[in-house]
């Protein structure tokens, strides 16, 4: 087991603490294949030895239940680590590339390298998956990291600092807790990546920081997620996926929760009636009491959200749910039957328990409603209606789409997963990861043959007729050049 790694809250630890990875990772140990393994096999006894912890620290945070713990946050960090433990030999071999005719005679290929020593700024939603995840895309390309985790989590990021110090190499992994002023020291440092996840406020401040050492960055943010719910459908199938992405997922508060639906005028009676029927069956007729639905963060983002919920203007529009439990920082699984476009619920990231349903007269409508607002970070549709399926996918454009599902798009490593304008640049996951902290290294090869004397003066027009010839794969206008016709 490695040496215990530094934590601390204090901004005056940050620099030293960037100069120290910065040596490690000078020392070359993180690029090997056996310190990666190493790290990754770390990781791994974090997540297994210490699923306890882990769930009650999500629990302290958010209220968050043992099976959604496990299921979306330690399973998908574990699953993270043994994928990379076995594709990282192959992820690491340079890939062949064909060359052409300009560099004739020669090989070339592509050489992953790490990008140094990177920073990792997470957030609250999935503070495990969300820090532990980036860290192992990181740690298996072979840099030297740094996690902030979001002190919005406390519980958490106490249990990542502890756990992380006890179990990883201190010289190459460490983690800073603390909240925006360690951020603010952070980011005053150079680092040769920064990956963060949280909202698009923030991230212009990481984007304005990371230009003044031209860093490249992730940025992993939020935005309003649509589903296109159409009456050409399985409805109690459909119903089950929607109200499990939404408030089964940590209470709606996650970054590809449906933030809206938009269905017929016709069919919004019988969607509302199924999916309350549903969440019936689901949470109970108390679902304010039932311990399977995550509480809200804190007590900011439960006036955040009541404040959505009480607008004037959705007066009469709550058809499921609205009872709120300020004590206990629970908000009832709600919906709202076509709330004023112009009121705040539809216009900011809800990011928790509230549902609005939009009607529009025709299906398709909801396309032009949809591309008329910034890119989100998931947008999805359920129909039957093959035609209808493949234009959703061709006419709007977002992170990523799921047809007939809801968030689970981002649990399939095949898939990677991020965000397009406003919903983010830059994407992770399964192969994803590994490439997202790594440089993509060109390299050519040649011998001493092959020597091409009209690429040197001087120069005539003989060469010149020759090199017009070799850049337009002329083979008679080579010859003839060559024999000086
Ligand atoms: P947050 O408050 O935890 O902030 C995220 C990080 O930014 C924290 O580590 C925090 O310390 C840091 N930070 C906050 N203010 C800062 C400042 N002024 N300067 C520097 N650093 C600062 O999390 P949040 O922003 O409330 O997260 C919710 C948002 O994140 C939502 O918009 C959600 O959609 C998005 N999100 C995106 C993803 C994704 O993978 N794309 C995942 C989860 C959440």
């Amino acid at each position: 087991m490695a040496a215990s790694v530094s934590v601390s809250v204090s901004v005056s630890v940050v620099p030293a603490a960037a100069e120290g990875l910065r040596a490690a990772y000078t020392s070359g140990k993180t690029r090997t294949y056996e310190w990666r393994v190493s790290q990754l096999n770390a990781m791994l006894k974090i997540t297994t030895r210490h699923e306890k912890d882990i769930v009650l620290a999500l629990n302290s945070d958010l209220g968050k239940h043992e099976h959604e713990a496990f299921l979306h946050e330690i399973s998908a960090v574990s699953a993270a680590c043994r994928m990379a433990l076995k594709e990282l030999r192959l992820w690491m071999k340079p890939e062949k590339v064909k060359t052409s005719m300009t560099t004739f005679p020669s090989s070339g290929e592509l050489v992953p390298e790490p990008y140094g020593v990177v920073l990792v700024i997470s957030t609250w939603n999935y503070p495990i998956l969300l820090s532990l995840e980036p860290v192992i895309a990181a740690i298996s390309a072979g840099n030297a990291v740094v996690l902030k985790p979001s002190e919005v989590a406390p519980a958490t990021s106490e249990v990542m600092a502890k756990l992380l110090g006890q179990y990883m190499d201190a010289s190459a992994v460490k983690v800073i807790e603390g909240g925006v002023q360690e951020t603010t020291a952070l980011l005053e440092q150079k680092w040769d990546k920064i990956f963060y996840t949280g909202n698009n406020k923030v991230g212009r401040i990481i984007l304005a920081a990371a230009a003044q050492h031209l860093t490249p960055v992730i940025l992993e943010l939020g935005g309003k997620c649509p589903v296109i719910v159409d009456s050409n459908i399985n409805l109690t199938v459909a119903v089950k996926r929607l109200i499990s992405g939404k408030w089964g997922c940590n209470s709606g508060q996650t970054c590809v929760a449906p933030d809206y639906v938009i269905t017929t005028k016709a069919f919004a009676s019988k969607l509302v009636d199924a999916i309350s029927s549903e969440l019936e069956r689901f949470y109970g007729k108390d679902p304010v009491n039932s311990t399977d639905m995550s509480r809200i963060i804190n007590s900011r983002h439960f006036e955040r959200l009541t404040k959505l919920l009480d607008e004037d203007k959705l007066f009469g529009k709550i058809v499921i749910g609205g009872q709120c439990d300020k004590t206990n920082l629970k908000i009832a699984p709600t919906v709202i039957l076509d709330p004023p476009l112009d009121s705040l619920i539809m216009t900011e990231e809800i990011f928790g328990p509230l549902l609005p349903i939009i009607t529009v007269n025709d299906i398709r409508d909801g396309f032009n409603f949809i591309t008329s607002k910034e890119k989100p970070l998931a947008a999805y549709i359920f129909t039957n209606d093959r035609k209808l399926k493949e234009d959703f996918v061709q006419r709007v454009s977002a992170g990523g789409i799921a047809v007939n599902e809801v968030t689970i798009h981002l649990t399939d490593p095949a898939l990677p997963f991020g965000g397009v304008g406003e919903s983010g640049m830059g994407t992770y996951h399964g192969k994803y990861s590994f490439e997202a902290f790594s440089h993509k290294k060109p390299v050519l090869y040649r011998g001493f043959t092959g020597e091409i004397s009209a690429r040197y003066p001087p120069y005539t027009t003989r060469k010149l007729k020759f090199l017009k010839a070799a850049m337009n794969g002329n083979i008679i206008g080579i010859i003839r050049a060559l024999l000086g016709w």
